[in-house]
């Protein structure tokens, strides 16, 4: 390919709404263009990097065993109200009417669409396991479409669905697409973490995700994981043994009475008007589960995690609730207290959910719904309301391992993809069993495993940058070279270029000419942004015989000639196929 004819534009700047590293390299060096929030163009260098990882992914999937197929885009509302999803999967799915009124929906994800081709044609045991992909466009109407292609609304995805007999089968399958995965990044070159996750909207038991750990912005969770042993867990789903902690609070309080604790709106100006640990504290929340209040306890020196709550009530959204919101709830229960003297105490027809922090708290602080007064010396049964255990708390940094009690780390990571053992949980309601031999039928064991074609993109050159631009992996690089004569005046340096185009060109190496007529510099900041994992430079020095061979990912430069570099690329980029 000439420079001169490839079709792209590089910018001066980054663009003004780009906020991470991928989405202000991308679009700078010319990859992807805004059509609209969270759409992007995929121009040509971007296509070539997308289809180097579709390629990758389809040829590890099938190496697994596993069948591609290609499903429509759009999605009748029918099988989305027999799998019960119509009314729960909220705004993210993008809903439409046909000219006959029909109701639709742009296919986010397909467990609907597959669990129905499944059950057309798989009938019988004989006729399983079986493990089905695809690689399609999918849509989110995101509710905060950023970080470019890393979270768009249209973006690529390969999602697979595997059929089995029973649970062991599913096991086995879930291990298999593990192993799959590893060598997916592995091949793109990434670095991923496969961590413990929670299962979301889509449901199921058991999830891990592959994450690619960034110290950028755009590493949107949080990853705890262990230095001794093998424990890694998103956030939303991760556990910890707690260090030792003062939570009876006899020596403070011998009583149980109500006080008054004056403007203490924070459990930090309680703790110190008191003056006591925040341990004894027990902090009362309100929360919006799928529109109605719920109230979450945990000893206050520890955070909530809202996916977890939110997994105890059942729900399938969350957030935290307002003033206003709080008053109502007050006010419905016949008291008139303001946030921070909120409490369990009295409250009714509300689910509460205490963390299981609070099963070993006695003698403690909390709040009873009277602005500037707190009980204290409390313990549960004085709190006279139902509550549930559950663990809904949020690992924090220097907790202890789960498995092996030695202090968690934590770091960022980006989701590249996921693997979910999903169950009957579409089988089931969809009526998508198979016979046995003894003709009996059961609901298929299903699991279903993604990948984000676009967003691995992204998150690669998360991985890959440095000030100048991208330095792509060479394995997804839009190219593996450019060329760049210096003068193109210069007879014998364009001859030498050009035969070197050839040459490799010839052998396989995917190649781009600069031909412009632009100074050194310019076409080295260009070569530099978009990435190119070498760049053979011909310049004064070919009078001597060498050229210039420089490596992306080291910045190294070597002194070689012609042929030598011809051969040493041709040998790097063979190994890498
Ligand atoms: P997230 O938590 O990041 O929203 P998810 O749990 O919704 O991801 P899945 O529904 O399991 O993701 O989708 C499978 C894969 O598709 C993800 O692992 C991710 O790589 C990719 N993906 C999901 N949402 C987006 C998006 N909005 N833009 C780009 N890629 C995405
Ligand atoms: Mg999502």
């Amino acid at each position: 390919m000439k420079m001169s004819k490839l079709f792209v534009q590089t910018l001066r700047e980054f663009p003004s709404d780009a906020e991470v590293v991928s989405h202000k390299m991308l679009a700078r060096a010319g990859y992807i263009r805004k059509l609209t929030s969270g759409v992007y163009n995929y121009l040509p260098l971007m296509w070539r990097v997308l289809k180097k990882i579709e390629n990758i992914v389809r040829e590890e999937m099938d190496n697994a065993g596993a069948q591609e197929l290609l499903m429509p885009f759009v999605q009748p509302k029918e099988l989305w109200e027999e799998s019960g999803r119509w009314e729960v999967y909220g705004r993210e799915l993008m809903r439409l009417k046909d000219r006959h009124d029909r109701e639709m929906c742009l296919g986010p994800t397909h467990e609907e669409i597959i669990t129905s081709i499944a059950r057309d044609g798989l009938k019988s045991y004989k006729q399983l396991p079986v493990n089905l992909y695809q690689i399609q466009s999918k849509f989110r109407d995101e509710v905060r479409p950023r970080y470019g292609l890393l979270r768009g609304r249209e973006f690529i995805m390969k999602d697979a669905y595997s059929f089995d007999v029973d649970e062991a089968g599913l096991d086995r399958e879930y291990e298999n697409m593990a192993q799959a995965y590893k060598k997916i990044f592995e091949r793109c070159g990434l670095e991923t973490k496969m961590v413990q996750s929670d299962s979301g909207a889509i449901g199921g038991s058991v999830s891990h995700e592959f994450m690619v750990i960034t110290d950028t912005d755009a590493g949107e969770n949080d990853v705890f994981y262990c230095n001794c042993c093998d424990y890694s867990a998103n956030s939303n789903h991760a556990v910890s043994n707690l260090p030792e902690a003062l939570v009876d609070g006899k020596e403070y309080f011998n009583e149980t009475k109500i006080i008054d604790t004056p403007n203490t709106h924070s459990i930090e100006e309680l703790s110190k008007f008191l003056n006591i640990p925040d341990t004894l504290i027990l902090k009362s929340l309100v929360y919006i589960v799928d529109k109605k209040p719920v109230i979450a306890l945990i000893r206050a020196d520890k955070a909530v995690e809202e996916t977890k709550l939110m997994n105890a009530i059942g729900g399938i959204d969350i957030r935290i609730a307002s003033s206003a919101e709080i008053a109502e709830l007050m006010a419905n229960n016949g008291f008139d207290a303001i946030p921070g003297f909120i409490g369990p105490k009295g409250m009714k027809n509300i689910p509460i959910i205490a963390d299981e922090t609070v099963r070993s708290m006695k003698n403690f602080v909390v709040g009873i719904n009277q602005t500037d007064k707190h009980m204290v010396g409390a313990n549960i049964s004085d709190l006279e309301s139902e509550f549930e255990y559950a663990d809904i708390r949020l690992v924090q940094r220097g907790e202890l391992c789960p498995q092996c009690g030695k202090p968690l780390s934590v770091t960022k990571g980006i989701e590249v993809g996921n693997i979910f053992k999903l169950g009957t949980k579409y089988s089931k309601p969809m009526n998508a069993v198979y016979t046995d031999i003894n003709g009996k039928t059961h609901p298929y064991v299903m699991g279903c495993y993604g990948i984000g074609i676009s967003r691995t993109a992204a998150a690669a050159v998360e991985a890959h940058y440095d000030e100048h631009g991208i330095k792509w992996p060479i394995a997804i690089a839009p190219y593996h070279v450019v060329i760049v004569p210096v003068n193109i005046k210069d007879e014998l340096q364009m001859k030498v270029a050009e035969k070197m185009y050839k040459d490799l060109q010839a052998a396989g190496v995917e190649v781009v000419f600069d031909d412009r007529d632009e100074r050194a510099g310019v076409k080295f900041k260009d070569a530099d942004l978009i990435g190119f994992p070498f760049r053979v430079t011909v310049g004064k020095t070919i009078n001597d015989g060498f050229v210039e061979y420089k490596t992306r990912e080291t910045g190294d430069i070597e002194k070689l000639t012609p042929d030598e570099a011809t051969q040493k690329l041709i040998n790097i980029i063979k190994a890498v196929k």
